[in-house]
């Protein structure tokens, strides 16, 4: 089983990234780095004593851009204001690959930061016609042709072992941001509605598969108004109230659809294999037909899901463990968990995040590598 840490770059490329690397290859045991590469917004506190301790950024990519990727291309990458000079990108790239260490670039599907605000034609708007200030859609053709262009640019330049990708979801998901007012509470099936895109460009791909969009808006503008009016919730779970709306449920399914043919197109345009990081909105994606992400990442917050992770559909399944379970107290968790993870047939488990890891942690990690090296091969 493989142990990743998922850093910001911020995090690594500093000059004690040559020692800390072999402490974490050496040392620890971890075998790769997942390194984000085109990241929405990010505010993180940061576990080590570093200047700045709570590192901003309004995200972008973290490399500079391969020019001939993008040619011919309307939306163009972003590059975040941290990266004034020089390349950390591959700075970090060559120390792992003279440690033998793997390296992962992670890129964001739908969130990354400031495209949807510089870029609003290309947003999810939601069924009243609002644009998100966070996601850019992945059924519009434009969106599709620069999230394709950034992947193939990341594995020219890096030569990453597997390409990552976040947020790889359609959806207005300002409904979940801090931001977000709304009168009544709303439930799953309110949120459901509210999340589910109406873009031009899904509106367009749905009418062209002979599905009723109208019809669709329709039925979702009822249910919501329903809410808005008289405070009360749907009861029934989304998955059920939505197999009653049949017109709905296929004009939702055609957005799966399209966002697993945009799958096979970046496995196509990557010279590395796909991992699907499956973030809450993506669950669903999961089906026999996204088979071509052959890696699906199930984010576990309890033990009692990792059971979860092995029911993706997927031929290959990792997970991802939030910071917290090496820490303190909770130490011995991970180090039950993770040979827990390997019996299952977990391929590998990832640690996010390496910034929010002090160093104290990494010799819990490190007892949990070696517990799960005896037990595997005992
Ligand atoms: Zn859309």
């Amino acid at each position: 089983m493989q142990l990743f840490l998922l850093a910001y770059p911020w995090d690594v490329a500093d000059e004690t990234l040559g020692p800390r690397l072999d402490r974490l290859a050496g040392e620890v045991g971890v075998t790769g780095l997942s390194v984000w590469a085109a990241s929405p917004p990010v505010v993180a506190l940061r576990a080590r004593e570093v200047t700045p301790r709570v590192f901003q950024s309004r995200g972008g990519v973290f490399f500079q851009p391969g020019d001939r990727h993008y040619a011919g291309l309307r939306a163009q990458p972003i590059v975040s204001t941290w990266l004034r000079a020089g390349d950390p990108l591959k700075q970090v790239a060559q120390a792992c690959a003279s440690r033998t260490l793997e390296l992962r670039t992670v890129v964001s599907g739908s969130a990354m930061g400031r495209l949807a605000e510089r870029y609003p034609e290309l947003s999810c708007r939601n069924l009243f016609g609002a644009e998100s200030q966070q996601r850019t859609c992945l059924g519009n053709a434009e969106v599709q042709g620069l999230l394709l262009a950034t992947c193939a640019d990341l594995s020219t330049q890096f030569s990453p072992s597997a390409m990552v990708l976040a947020d790889f979801a359609i959806g207005w998901s300002d409904a979940r941001s801090d931001a977000f007012r709304c009168g009544p509470v709303l439930g799953p099936v309110e949120h459901l509605l509210l999340v589910t895109c109406f873009c031009g460009a899904c509106v367009r791909s749905a009418e062209e598969a002979g599905i009723d969009a109208p019809g669709a808006r329709r039925t979702a503008m009822r249910q919501l108004q329903t809410t808005l009016e008289q405070g009360t919730v749907e009861a029934k779970p989304s998955d059920e109230w939505l197999s009653g709306e049949p017109v709905l449920a296929s004009y939702r399914r055609r957005q799966v659809q399209v966002l697993n043919s945009l799958l096979r197109r970046l496995a196509d345009a990557c010279r590395c294999p796909i991992v699907l990081d499956m973030t809450p909105e993506a669950t669903g994606l999961a089906s026999p037909e996204s088979a071509v992400a052959a890696t699906v990442i199930t984010p576990i917050e309890r033990s009692e899901q990792l059971g979860l992770a092995v029911k993706t559909g997927a031929p290959r399944n990792e997970i991802r463990l939030p910071a917290w379970w090496a820490m303190g107290s909770r130490g011995p968790q991970l180090v039950g968990l993770l040979p827990e993870a390997a019996r299952l047939g977990i391929a590998a488990v990832t640690i996010d995040d390496y910034g929010a890891v002090p160093d104290a942690t990494l010799n819990t990690l490190k007892q949990a590598v070696r517990f799960t090296r005896r037990t595997v091969s005992a």
